[in-house]
């Protein structure tokens, strides 16, 4: 954990937060933080700036904060993600926040298990829990919007077309004749395949919608694998 985050039910006064949960533990036990310390902190969807430790001790810690840093810029992109398995979707959820990504949607496809839309990973506090961890590790504040769209078709043939308008469209399948572009600075709209890949007529469709197929390479990558290149190669 890199930031603490912080949200206005820990404030008990205007500059100070009383923490008592995994944070409290991870600075008395990780950072071993003593009276007087500096932690860099941040306030959720808000500034950044660094806490002083004024008390710890068994009921917690308390810190004084001060609030003076933008959180880091956020990447030019909707991802647009085939809802993982849920280990896999958990881990994915802390790198693409740690990425920078702000708009993130999961989406059915033939190849992603009905079941999958049911696992407690996909409720919305597991969503929020494991982006928050991305958000800690990264030191960012900004949480990404989560959509969820479980039905392929309605999705790509109603509102993904004008969420593309403006934006490089790209769909990320290996085979396909156009290698993955670099250096992006543009507003860019990204699908990632679920782990047995989009089947060829949902590339038709994406298509369609406006998104390019592009490669990576002929070798292929997992989900959370193709998550990391991906963003890092396009950003
Ligand atoms: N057998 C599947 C196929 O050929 O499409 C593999 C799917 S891969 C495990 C999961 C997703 O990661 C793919 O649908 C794609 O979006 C992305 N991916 C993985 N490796 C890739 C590569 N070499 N080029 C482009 N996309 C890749």
């Amino acid at each position: 954990m890199n930031l603490i985050l912080l949200y206005e039910s820990d404030f008990i006064s205007e500059d100070k937060v009383r923490l008592n949960d995994y944070r409290a533990q991870h600075i008395q036990k990780v950072h071993r933080a003593n009276i007087g310390d500096q932690l860099k902190i941040g306030r959720m969807n808000q500034l950044m700036g660094s806490g002083v430790v004024l008390q710890s001790d068994d009921k917690g810690v308390v810190l004084r904060t001060t609030f003076d840093q933008q959180p880091p810029a956020p990447l030019p992109l909707t991802l647009i993600l085939a809802l993982p398995r849920p280990r896999m979707l958990a881990r994915s959820l802390q790198h693409i926040s740690t990425l920078g990504v702000k708009r993130l949607i999961l989406l059915h496809s033939q190849r992603v298990e009905k079941s999958y839309w049911m696992s407690p990973e996909v409720s919305p506090e597991k969503i929020r829990d494991n982006l928050i961890l991305g958000l800690e590790q990264a030191k960012d504040t900004v949480l990404p919007e989560v959509l969820l769209e479980t039905q392929f078709k309605p999705f790509v043939e109603d509102r993904l077309p004008e969420m593309v308008t403006g934006t490089r469209g790209l769909v990320a399948h290996p085979g396909s004749p156009d290698a993955c572009p670099r250096g992006l600075t543009e507003e860019t709209t990204l699908a990632i395949g679920p782990e047995g890949g989009f089947i060829p007529y949902e590339v038709e469709k994406l298509t369609e919608a406006g998104l390019q197929p592009v490669h990576l390479g002929e070798r292929i990558l997992r989900v959370e694998t193709a998550v990391t290149a991906l963003l890092s190669r396009l950003f």
